[in-house]
């Protein structure tokens, strides 16, 4: 015999993980970092044919009202230490996608002036291949970030730090 529920479906159990997670996952906000060719497609997939806003990812052009950071293009050597910067202004918690062939690894600019990939310097979490990546790549990508958001513990009450400053491989 099942037990009397009067609230009937209007209720639901789940954990402060959970709930805390589905909220992130559902408003993303990336602060663009468009350094080349494949910030047109960043441009074009924030546009209205793709509509990034109806998953809640929306670009702001503040770090400070940013979660995320999306590099799309190549990253070079005097670019690099702007770019750590902004990360820095970005509040807890923040994720990191690199876009494209050049911010995954440097891409066709193997040279003197090229990082030959932002994760020498940024923690990223999505790497999006592609030369450019096209608008479907980089919304799977960002799909794919909202799965692992998903899947985050959280330590509620315990001091969260800034992102370390990394200096990128010699
Ligand atoms: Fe340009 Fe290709 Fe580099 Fe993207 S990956 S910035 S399209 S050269």
């Amino acid at each position: 015999m099942g037990v009397d529920n009067p609230l009937g479906d209007n209720i639901i159990t789940t954990s402060l993980d959970s709930l805390v997670n589905w909220a992130r996952k559902s408003s993303i906000w990336p602060m663009t970092f468009g350094l080349a060719c494949c910030a047109i497609e960043m441009m074009a997939t924030g546009a209205a044919k793709h509509d990034l806003d109806r998953f809640g990812i929306i670009f702001r052009a503040s770090p400070r009202q940013a979660d995320c950071i999306i590099i799309a293009g190549t990253v070079t050597k005097k670019m690099l230490p702007v770019i750590q910067t902004v990360y820095e202004q970005m509040p807890e918690p923040k994720w990191v996608v690199a876009m494209g062939a050049c911010a995954c690894s440097g891409g066709i600019f193997d040279t003197y002036s090229v990082v030959q990939g932002i994760d020498e310097a940024l923690p990223v979490d999505v790497y999006i291949p592609g030369c450019p990546p096209r608008p479907e790549a980089l919304l799977y990508g960002l799909m794919k970030l909202q799965d692992k958001i998903m899947k985050e513990k959280n330590s509620f009450g315990s001091s969260i730090g800034m992102g370390e400053r990394l200096e990128p491989a010699a």
